[in-house]
């Protein structure tokens, strides 16, 4: 999962990045409401972390151009503000969901997955593929109740298929949902997570296919 954090607080990005790094979800951090401006015009996110008080463009201004750019994504705000005018103004502007600084990185981690459970369509904490599962609250896979072991980028590549439900996952999609906007993700290189991560499936009941041309779907072995 790909979360744009948009933080003029370096500190405050920092450490957000850090905790959600470790979460295992890919994080870009922009500073400013103009780079954000720009990054939300070419990259595609699961999910929005909005400061209000930004340099070069409020958040607000932001939230408004986006969603009249018929952005969807959903976006979560943060304010130094706990006014209710406050608030009800970011709601109005787009946002689905808000935070008042300062905030458990608890709650917000709980609010993300509560809000991309929302964008897939699904209440389901624990999405599956036959004996492959998510636990999202620990962002820990299993295969047949064993965990897997998997860096960041090969948790983010399983995630993405897994989602999918066995439909075929392109390989610029893909690659888009692996590497962060300053990543050199050059062509072939999700096709190395890619060997990694059926490596670490092994002979097991669920495997990666591969259709040419298109991208990649996981499937069900026959034995
Ligand atoms: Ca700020």
């Amino acid at each position: 999962m790909r979360i744009l954090l948009i933080e003029d607080n370096r500190e405050l990005a920092d450490w957000l990045s850090r905790l959600l790094r470790k979460s295992r979800y890919v994080v870009d951090a922009v500073y400013d409401g103009a780079d954000a401006d720009a990054a939300l015009a070419t990259q595609l996110y699961d999910l929005i972390i909005l400061d209000i008080g930004l340099p070069n463009m409020t958040g607000l201004e932001l939230l408004r151009r986006f969603r009249q750019r018929r952005g969807l994504t959903p976006v979560i705000i943060l304010t130094a503000n706990d006014a209710v005018s406050s608030r009800v103004a970011g709601l109005d502007a787009g946002a689905d969901d808000y935070l008042v600084k300062p905030f458990d990185p608890q709650e917000l981690e709980a609010r993300i997955r509560a809000q991309l459970r929302r964008k897939q369509d699904s209440r389901v904490p624990h999405p599956a593929f036959g004996p492959l599962v998510l636990e999202t609250e620990s962002h820990q896979f299993k295969l047949e109740s064993t965990p897997l072991d998997l860096t960041a980028r090969e948790y983010s590549v399983l995630e993405a298929l897994l989602l999918a439900s066995g439909r075929v996952v392109s390989k610029a999609a893909l690659t888009e949902t692996v590497f962060g906007l300053n990543d050199d993700a050059t062509d072939n290189a999700i096709e190395i997570y890619v060997h990694r991560v059926r490596k670490k499936l092994g002979d097991g009941p669920i495997a990666i296919g591969t259709l040419r041309g298109l991208g990649y779907a996981l499937r069900k072995t026959a034995g």
